[in-house]
Order: C-alpha cells, then structure tokens, then sequence
C-alpha cells in the first residue's frame, strides 16, 4: 500500500517560487500562535516544549486572489486551511483530523498588482485541518536517524522525512490520513491509497499528492 504526501504542490522545486505569484490560488503565511510562550527551554540544547495551537493566524501572501478549497502556508509548506465543505467530508468520511479556529491577521504588504485577499477578510469560513493520528515508521528501513539526542533533558531529533517512507503493517491502525512521530511537530499529512483517491474523487482544488513511501506487511 503506498503513502502520499499531502501539499500545494506534488513536486515543488525552485521554478515554483519564481512563479508563486502566478499560482492560481492563494497562499498564506502562518504567523502564530506558538505556546506556550516562553517555553520551558532546555539550558543544554535548547529544546523547548511549543507547540502550534489554535486559532491558526493566517496572514495572506501577495499571490492569486482566488481561494483554493484547499489553501497552504507557501509552496513549500505543510499546513493546510479548508473551506466548510471539505471539513463536511473529512467529517463525513472518518478522516482523522481536527478542524480548528483560524484568525486572520492584516497583511505584510501594501496592495500591489497581486492583490492579496483583502483585508479584512470576508471570504468564506475556512478551517485548520490539522491532521490526529500519528504512525511510527520503521526507521531503520526509512533511513531515519538521530539528528540529535540529549542527555539533560531526553529530547531526540530525527531526521525529518517525506519520501522513503516505510511503516510496517503492524504500527499502522487503518488511518487514512496521519502525522508521522519522528517528525516531531511537523505538519506534513500523509494518506494512504485510499485517503488520496477518497480526495481525489471529491475533486477538491488546490491539493496534490506526492508519493512518500509504503505500509508493508511484516
Ligand atoms: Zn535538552
């Protein structure tokens, strides 16, 4: 069974910045709210306990003005804000997902010829879709290693991956959208085969889905 990963672009690469702001859809930088602030902050490593937490503040970016079912913190970017009738079939169709509060902040810049979203915004209501369920890789199979390890405080770093992906069956409970641990905080979504088609057949804008690994049987 295969794995995709979840985002604005399947295959971002450098060329879609030069033309980010010829994208057909909006996107969104994300300015907060990290808490809690300040953070207990290791005095070894500097690890600290923050967390993204709702509302999501969301600052549109200088680039199309027309709202994507689906809209992304950048290009290259793994969080995602949905329109009511994609959080209706997340709901609807069991995904394992939370769809929490997003504030909407005044813009950076001063409109240009890539109109932003105007501010304030009046657009229709959209949602954090903030992915539950975590799955364990196999980490050894994924080539996962420790990128950092602390004897003070016991946080461990891996390293951050969303391709080469192996999760054996076993440490795989049916989601058809989830996190993965070793990722830490990261945002990035994964589906599986079915979670995409599922997608994919409701014909939602502005999503793609870029092969990230595979479930494997013991
Ligand atoms: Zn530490």
């Amino acid at each position: 069974m295969n794995v995709y990963l979840m985002r604005m672009y399947a295959t971002p690469n450098v060329d879609d910045l030069s033309t980010i702001t010829r994208a057909r859809y909006a996107h969104f930088s994300a300015v907060g709210t990290w808490w809690p602030i300040p953070a207990n902050v290791c005095a070894a490593c500097n690890s600290h306990d923050q967390r993204l937490v709702e509302p999501l503040l969301l600052q549109w970016e200088p680039s199309a003005h027309v709202i994507g079912d689906f809209s992304w913190d950048g290009p290259f970017g793994f969080l995602c804000v949905a329109q009511p009738h994609v959080v209706s079939f997340f709901r609807d169709e069991q995904f394992e997902f939370a769809a929490n509060t997003v504030e909407f902040v005044t813009p950076r810049r001063s409109p240009s010829r890539n109109t932003p979203i105007p501010y304030p915004y009046c657009g229709p209501k959209l949602s954090w879709i903030e992915s539950t369920s975590f799955v364990h890789l196999d980490r050894l199979a994924s080539n996962v290693g420790v990128e950092m390890s602390c004897s003070m405080c016991g946080t461990v770093r891996y390293r951050f991956a969303t391709e080469g992906l192996v999760i054996r069956r076993g440490a795989w409970d049916g989601q058809r959208m989830f996190r993965i641990t070793s990722n830490g905080r990261s945002h990035a979504t994964f589906v599986t085969d079915e979670g995409r088609c599922m997608i994919e057949g409701a014909g939602f804008s502005n999503v793609e889905f870029s092969f990230a690994g595979r479930i494997i049987d013991e």
